[in-house]
């Protein structure tokens, strides 16, 4: 078994961007990006914007998504938003784990406390706050690719899922970006080097 970085956080709060500043970061000191894998969940939604299959998510019928389900392929899934799922799939750990590397982790705040518990000291698990739910409402608008109906979905779960911060390893507030990055590399070397 190899190590696990799990980002967990209410949509909109910049996971995204800030797993990609970590995985694009220079090497520095005895911390190499190189050695981290993005785990590719799969999910029952369709793609947004410039999404990939394959690459952002493994894209699944809703009907494909249930026979994986059954056929016991998943380490954990949750259907984060009413009629849609999303789930890590287990060939996916053992994929980065062969390669020799840590997995990075963007699961919602449920699955980052399933995950945590199943690799228990193996992982770290990090909570993205946002500054305050007004500024997470504004970044949902201007990301541009969700529908109202789907910002609402979204915003709906944010006050709960926040509450659950203090079950998490560590916070970073992602206000302004950089130090959010800057504090999210020095956890992750830390962690890496234990
Ligand atoms: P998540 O992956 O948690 O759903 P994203 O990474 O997609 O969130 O970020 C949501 C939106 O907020 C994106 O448009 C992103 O560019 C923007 N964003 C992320 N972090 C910041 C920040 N620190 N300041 C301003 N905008 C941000
Ligand atoms: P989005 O639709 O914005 O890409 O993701 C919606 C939510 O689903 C985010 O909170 C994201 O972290 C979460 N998510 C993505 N993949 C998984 C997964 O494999 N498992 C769980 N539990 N949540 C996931």
């Amino acid at each position: 078994m190899g190590k696990a970085i799990l980002f967990s956080a209410p949509s909109g709060c910049g996971k995204t961007t800030i797993i990609r500043e970590l995985m694009a970061s220079t090497p520095a000191g005895r911390f190499d990006p190189r050695n981290l894998s993005f785990s590719i969940s799969a999910t029952s939604r369709r793609p947004r914007g410039e999404e990939v299959d394959g690459q952002d998510y493994y894209f699944l019928s809703q009907e494909e998504f249930r026979r994986r389900v059954e056929a016991g392929d998943f380490l954990e899934w949750e259907e984060v938003y009413s009629g849609t799922c999303y789930g890590t799939l287990k060939s996916e750990v053992e994929r980065i784990w062969n390669e020799g590397k840590a997995i990075v982790f963007d699961v919602d705040v449920n699955g980052g406390r399933n995950l945590k518990r199943h690799f228990g000291d193996r992982a770290l698990s990090i909570f993205v706050m946002p500054p305050s739910l007004e500024v997470l409402e504004q970044r949902l608008r201007s990301r541009g690719t969700d529908s109202e109906e789907a910002i609402a979905k979204r915003l709906g779960r944010s006050a709960e899922e926040l509450q659950q911060a203090p079950h998490f390893d560590v916070t970073v507030v992602n206000d302004d970006l950089q130090c959010a990055v800057e504090e999210t590399l020095r956890v992750v070397e830390a962690f890496l080097n234990e």
